[in-house]
This record gives structure tokens, sequence and C-alpha cells, in this order.
């Protein structure tokens, strides 16, 4: 039987996976992204990662059928990488599937990290059971993917884009400079803006940055976020209501437009939250459906962390768990 690779590309860590031909993980590995450096330095971190999941899949990268990347930024058809957000020195374009395939040695395709994320979950979680999903992925940022009359979605390269939904016209300033952007609510690094002017300059009290030292983190990450939500810190509570209702309105005005059947919502922070967020964000969604007696269906990803990893893999097509 075939294997093939997998390896997802976050800001913070990079996950690789071998999985058989019916996608079962055989091994996997974590790595975190360097920091400083430039592209050749994380594909080398790639590489390393891919080359631990395959020794824990007692396979060499060489004999894989394929290793797929899903990465950010935008990526043409030779697997071209330009512009990958949050990742060092990688302003420019960097040849990220042509070096992987020189160094592992096996044909390598590169997605933007999002899409593939929807498909795994299309495929093989969430999302199996219908023919058209919304993926949305609340993390750092918010994220998109699409699958429309079963078919990824990505217009003319930038479909998906949801966090920059406008959900208030002159509203909060975002981190692509916009104004009133869901993610100038949702996203984490704008909630972590948000909470230090509340803190700082309006002295409103919380335990975030006190539990974020106390953790060892420079971030307030999705574990902080669920930490201080579990001691009822009402500015970490307040936040993530804000967030919800920025979701709630800009999700449901994505599936007014596409009428979807199945939302999921991945992401650190979404899959942190789990399932009590998601039925937060339907609820949020409901006064802002216009079919609202028929609203979609929304879940957690199910496939969790390793989701991109096995998405990625999916860019070499075999026989999966939605086939027959
Ligand atoms: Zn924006």
């Amino acid at each position: 039987m075939s294997l093939y690779g997998g390896i997802d590309l976050g800001g913070t860590k990079i996950q690789a996976a071998v999985l058989d031909g019916v996608s079962n993980v055989l091994g996997s590995a974590r790595r975190p992204t360097p920091v400083s450096g430039g592209p050749a330095d994380v594909a080398a971190e790639m590489e390393t990662a891919l080359r631990d999941a395959a020794k824990a899949a007692e396979v060499e990268p060489a004999a894989l059928a394929g290793v797929g990347v899903g990465s950010p930024g935008t990526v043409d058809e030779h697997g071209a990488v330009t512009s990958a957000r949050n990742l060092p020195g990688w302003e420019g374009t960097f040849p990220l599937a042509a070096t992987l395939a020189q160094a592992l040695g096996c044909a390598v395709r590169v997605g933007n990290d999002v899409q593939v994320a929807t498909v795994a979950e299309f495929e093989l979680g969430a999302g199996r059971l219908y023919g058209s999903l919304l993926g949305v992925f609340w993390g750092t940022g918010v994220g998109g993917g699409l699958i429309l009359d079963g078919r990824p979605w990505r217009g003319r390269g930038g479909a998906g884009e949801i966090g920059h939904v406008v959900v208030e016209i002159d509203g909060a300033r975002c981190t692509c400079g916009r104004l009133g952007c869901m993610e100038a609510y949702a996203g984490r690094a704008s909630m972590e803006a948000h909470v230090r002017r509340q803190h700082e300059e309006h002295g409103r009290k919380t335990d975030l940055f006190k539990l974020m030292n106390e953790h060892g983190h420079t971030r307030l990450t999705s574990g902080i976020w669920a930490r201080a939500l579990e001691k009822h810190d009402k500015l970490a509570e307040r936040t993530l209501e804000r967030a919800v209702r920025a979701l709630g309105a800009g999700v449901a005005s994505v599936v007014n437009v596409l009428d979807v059947e199945g939302v999921v919502i991945g992401g650190g922070l979404g899959v942190r939250l789990g399932h009590p967020y998601a039925q937060r964000i339907a609820q949020a969604m409901q006064p802002h459906l216009f079919m609202d007696q028929r609203p979609p269906h929304v879940h957690v990803a199910a496939l969790g962390d390793l989701g991109g990893a096995i998405g990625a893999s999916l860019l070499f097509e075999r026989p999966t768990g939605r086939a027959a």
C-alpha cells in the first residue's frame, strides 16, 4: 500500500504526519517553527519534522508516494510560496515544493494551509456528511476555507478570507490595516491587543497576563484564554463574548450568501474552546441568518491538531473515507 506524508506549516509549530492510503496516521512529529533566519531555515525544520514522522512510521521519506504541505501565504502552481505571514524573512517568494522534493527525494505539493485543513474536515472529519462546507479557523487570525458542490472553491486564489468580512462599518482597526473586520474583534492577536489596552490604559482587572507569565509564554495562547475562562476572569469573558458576537455576524453573513450545509469551527481557539463555544457561535449567528428557520449545522473540527497535516497529505489524491 502506498504511504503519504503531510506537513502543516504554522506560525508557532510545524506538524508532520505519515499516513497510509486510507488516511490512518502511522507516525507524527512536531517541531517549533523557527523565529529567525529565513525560508531555507524553515524548510530545513520541515524536512526534519517529516523525517521524524517517517521514522515513527518506519518508512524512508524517499519511499513515500508524495508529501503534501499546507502553508500560509500565496502558493503558485509550482509550489512556490510568497509572503507567508508570521514566518521569519518570508516577504518574497521561496521555491518550497522544489526545495523539499530535493531534500526528501520524493514528490512534494504545496497548498494553502486553511484550504487543506477544510478539505481534511470535508473528506474525513466533521464535514464528511455534507456536500458544501465553510471552514472557520479561529486562531491568531480568522481564516476560512470553502467547499462548494463537493469541490474546494479558491476563487481567483484569494477566496475564503472570512476574517476580513466587515462586521462594523468604521469599526476596530484590523491587523490587515482596514476597519471593522471580524478578525479585528475575534482574532487572538487582536483580542490580546484589546485586553492589553483595557488593562493598561483603562485599569480593567484581569489575570490573563499573570497566567501568561506563570506558564512561561510571551503571548496569550489559546490555553491561557481557556484557563482564564475556567477562573471566570471578567475581562477574558467579556472579550470572548465580543469575539463570539463578531464571529456570529461574520459567519452568518457568509452563510446568507452561500447557503452551505455545514460550518466547521477549527483553529487554535476553536479547537481549544470546543463544543460549548461552537454552540455559542451558532446562537450568535441566529439573529443574522436570513433563512433563520434552517440554520447550517455547526461543528468543532474533528481532526484536531493533526487536521492540517492530514489535509496536506490529501493533496495527493487517493481513495478516502468519503469514497464509495
Ligand atoms: Zn482585516
